[in-house]
C-alpha cells in the first residue's frame, strides 16, 4: 500500500483512481481495475483477487441506472479485495445504502464480501436455492458426508479426509455468519432503475445457482454457470443426484436463450455464448463417454480407479505431489460423471462388503 498522503482516506490518489484507458480506473497499484463493460445497461466490472485456484481473478459487477445500483456477486473475502470493491463503488459515486447485492451462488468467491457490503448499508439478496446450498454445504455435516462418499468411491481414509478438509468450507453461510439477507425465487425480478432482471435457475455448478437475465438488451449475469476461461467445475453432491445432468440442462437452456452480453464470475465473454455453452456440453459428454468406455473395458473398477480414465490433463504419475485442491477438483468431477452415468441408466453401481462401490455396465 502507498503511504498515507494528505488526501482524505479513501480518496483517489497515486495508489488508486488513476485512468487506465476509456471508462477505466485503477483500484490499487497491482493492476486491479474497475472498467465499464457495457453502456446499456451501464455495467462496470470490478476485478478482484482470486485465492487458491488457477483462476486469475474473480469479477463483481456494478449495474447503475437512475440513482439505483445492483452489485452482482461479491468476490473473495480479503482486506485488499474489500478495499478494491469499496474504492470501485466510491469511484463510481455509488452510495452503498442505495445498493442491492445479488449473489448468484454460495461459493466464497461470490459471497465473500457480502458482510462488508451489508455493513456499509447494502441490501443483500440471494435465491432461495442458494440459501438451501448454504444450509446444506456450509455445515460440518457436509464435510463428513464428503469423507464418507470418497471412501465409498475407493479413496484411502487419509486422502478422503484431506480432500474434504481442503474444500468443504468454501461456501459462506449467511445465517451462521449473521449477514442480513432476503431471498428471491426463479421468475422473480430484481429492478435497477429502468431495468428489470429476471432470476433464472441455473443448477449444475451448485444446486441453487441462479443467473440474472435482462431480455430487452439480452444481457445476462451468469455467475459460474458457464465460463470462457475454462470448463466450470462440477463436483458431486449426494449419491442419487446428477449435477452433470443438471449442468447439461443449464448449458442447453442458456444456449437457447439468445444471450448477447454475458458477464461471468471469471474472465470475460470471448465470442458467442450459445456456441460456448454447446461446446461445453460436448466437453462433458466426451468425458462421460470416456468413463463409460473404461467401465465397459474393465468392469468392476472403483470411482478412484476410474479417475485417470476420464481424459484429464493431470499429473497422475505424481499424484501424491499434486496439490490437494487440484486432486479434489479431479476426483469430485469424476465422481459426478459416474453419478451421471448411473442416473442415465448406463452404469450400475454396487457397494461391496468392504463398503467400496464398483461400477459395471448396466445389464452386465
Ligand atoms: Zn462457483
Ligand atoms: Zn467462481
Amino acid at each position: 500500500m502507498a503511504s498515507v498522503s494528505g488526501a482524505a482516506p479513501g480518496a483517489p490518489g497515486a495508489d488508486w483512481g488513476q485512468g487506465c484507458g476509456a471508462n477505466c480506473f485503477t483500484l490499487d497499484e497491482d493492476g486491479f481495475t474497475c472498467s465499464r463493460v457495457l453502456d446499456a445497461p451501464e455495467v462496470w466490472r470490478v476485478d478482484l483477487l482470486m485465492h487458491d485456484t488457477f483462476l486469475p481473478s474473480v469479477n463483481a459487477f456494478v449495474v447503475m441506472d437512475g440513482g439505483e445500483t445492483l452489485v452482482v456477486d461479491a468476490g473473495t473475502p480479503d482486506p485488499m479485495n474489500d478495499t478494491r470493491l469499496m474504492r470501485a463503488l466510491l469511484g463510481l459515486g455509488v452510495d452503498p445504502e442505495a445498493a442491492t447485492l445479488f449473489c448468484t451462488h454460495a461459493h466464497i468467491d461470490h459471497t465473500g464480501l457480502a458482510r462488508e457490503l451489508s455493513e456499509a448499508g447494502a441490501r443483500v439478496v440471494i435465491p432461495e436455492g442458494v440459501l438451501g446450498d448454504m444450509r446444506r454445504f456450509a455445515v460440518p455435516a457436509w464435510r463428513d458426508q464428503m469423507v464418507e462418499r470418497m471412501r465409498a468411491e475407493g479413496a484411502s481414509e487419509e486422502e478422503s479426509v484431506e480432500l474434504a478438509d481442503v474444500i468443504w468450507d468454501h461456501v459462506v453461510n449467511f445465517e451462521t455468519e449473521k449477514i442480513a439477507f432476503s431471498t428471491v425465487r426463479p421468475g422473480d425480478e430484481l429492478r435497477c432503475g429502468r431495468w428489470r432482471f429476471e432470476v433464472v435457475s441455473a443448477p449444475g455448478h451448485t444446486t441453487g445457482q441462479c443467473v440474472l437475465w435482462e431480455p430487452e438488451t439480452r444481457t445476462a449475469f451468469l455467475g459460474d454457470a458457464v465460463l470462457f476461461l475454462c470448463s466450470t467445475c462440477i463436483g458431486f453432491w449426494g449419491e442419487g443426484e446428477d449435477p452433470i445432468g443438471e449442468q447439461l440442462g443449464t448449458l442447453r437452456a442458456l444456449a437457447e436463450r439468445g444471450i448477447e452480453h454475458a458477464f461471468m464470475g471469471h474472465g470475460l465473454q470471448e465470442g458467442d455464448v450459445s456456441e460456448r455453452c454447446l461446446a461445453n456440453v460436448g466437453h462433458h459428454e466426451r468425458r462421460s463417454a470416456r468413463a463409460m468406455a473404461s467401465i465397459a473395458e474393465r468392469p468392476g473398477q472403483t470411482g478412484f480407479e476410474l479417475v485417470p480414465a476420464m481424459g484429464w490433463r493431470a499429473p497422475f504419475d505424481r499424484w501424491a505431489e499434486t496439490p490437494a485442491m487440484t486432486r479434489w477438483f479431479l476426483v469430485s468431477e469424476s465422481i459426478a460423471h459416474l453419478d451421471h452415468l448411473v442416473a442415465a441408466g448406463a452404469v450400475r453401481r454396487e457397494r461391496g462388503e468392504d463398503g467400496v462401490s464398483r461400477y459395471w455396465p448396466a445389464g452386465a
